[in-house]
């Protein structure tokens, strides 16, 4: 039966971590869904699940380069999320997030489309308050070895508000603060899939640092929530929105909780400090709380089980 409010709709970076979780939801709520990627960090594995739908699409394109596609809704998640990723090649980095954005935002304005840009807590570089709320304008070196990402995805929320203003594009900027679970790539260089693959083949698990840098880690399925929520918000509110659980902890603890949780005799090394690595990051999640009801349940033991059970397969598959 045609279900009434069937859409057509866009994931940019679909096969990746964040996408491919998106592409399913979507699907599994009665939606066509169209995934565009250039595979750099997606994985045909994240996705294959979803290729006998004949409601999915997968589009191998490039963000840089214009696409025309009928759709009612645009998720904007590609670009490499990882720091070892998006540092391979920072120039093709921030084309990505630019001209990535410019592109897909002058496809909703032609197509009426409504879009979602994946912005990240970047945006506030290493932060000077704390916990960041989303009128704070960041501390972001424009010259470092981070900024192809930050100053890309700040530019790309720039665009987002220009063409919101200038063509009335319906706007909706996500502020992702860091997020974890099933499908991040097992070579991603993030610390929760390093730890976790560190841990269950015993190999020394790697703190960048003193270890007393903060992360607040939000599991996947719940940042997949919120950016349903989001979309489904009247054409007022476009955000800049944070989301992100605000659990903090430090890297150490995470080591130490992973180790614990695997029951790994792995021991603890320490390797230089990243250039510009933030100190602290916790989002300040008022505004998602009032304007989309939401609000992270699931614990980090909880989401690290389940993320720990996945790599296992993987490994035992011979994948990671
Ligand atoms: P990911 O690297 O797993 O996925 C990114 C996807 O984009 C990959 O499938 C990749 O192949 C694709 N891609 C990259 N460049 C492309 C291009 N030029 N054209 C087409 N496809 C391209 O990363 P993720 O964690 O799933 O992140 C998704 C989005 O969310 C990114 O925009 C990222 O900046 C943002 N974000 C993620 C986090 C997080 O913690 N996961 C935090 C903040 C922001
Ligand atoms: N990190 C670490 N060991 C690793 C990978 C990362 O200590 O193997 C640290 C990294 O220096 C940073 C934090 O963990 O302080 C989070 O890193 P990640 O790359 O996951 O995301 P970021 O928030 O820095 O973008």
């Amino acid at each position: 039966m045609e279900n009434y409010h069937r859409k057509r709709i866009l994931v940019t970076g679909g096969a990746g971590f964040l996408g491919s979780h998106l592409c399913e939801r979507l699907l599994n709520e009665g939606h066509d869904v169209i995934c565009l990627d250039n595979m750099f960090t997606g994985l045909k594995d994240n996705i294959i699940h979803l290729m006998d739908n004949h409601r999915f699409e997968l589009i191998r394109h490039d963000v840089v380069i214009p696409i025309f596609v009928e759709v009612d809704e645009i998720y904007n998640l590609a670009c490499p999320a990882s720091p070892i990723h998006y540092q391979y090649n920072p120039i093709k980095t921030t084309k990505t997030s630019v001209m990535g954005a410019i592109n897909m935002l002058g496809l909703a304005k032609r197509v009426k489309a409504r879009i979602l840009q994946a912005s990240t807590s970047e945006v506030y570089g290493d932060p000077e308050i704390h916990p960041q709320t989303e009128d704070y304008w960041g501390n972001v070196n424009p010259i470092g070895f981070r900024s192809c990402y930050d100053e890309g995805k700040r530019c790309a929320e720039t665009l987002c508000f220009d063409y919101h203003r200038e063509n009335k594009v319906s706007i909706k900027v996500a502020r992702i603060f860091n997020t974890y679970g099933p499908n991040m790539h097992h070579n991603d260089g993030r610390v929760v899939s390093n730890f976790i693959v560190q841990a269950l083949k015993g190999q020394d698990i790697t703190i960048y640092g003193d270890g007393n840098q903060s992360r607040s880690f939000c599991y996947v399925s719940e940042m997949v929530d919120a950016f349903i929520r989001f979309m489904n918000t009247d054409d007022e509110f476009t955000g800049p929105v944070n989301l992100g659980n605000p659990n903090e902890f430090t890297i150490r603890e995470l080591a130490e909780k992973v180790i614990d949780m695997t029951g790994s005799n792995a021991r603890i090394i320490y390797k230089p400090l990243p250039h510009d690595d933030p100190r602290q990051r916790q989002p300040d999640i008022s505004l998602a709380k009032e304007k989309l009801g939401w609000e992270p349940q699931i614990q980090l033991a909880e989401g690290l089980e389940k993320t720990i059970a996945y790599f296992e397969q993987r490994i035992k598959d011979g994948f990671a």
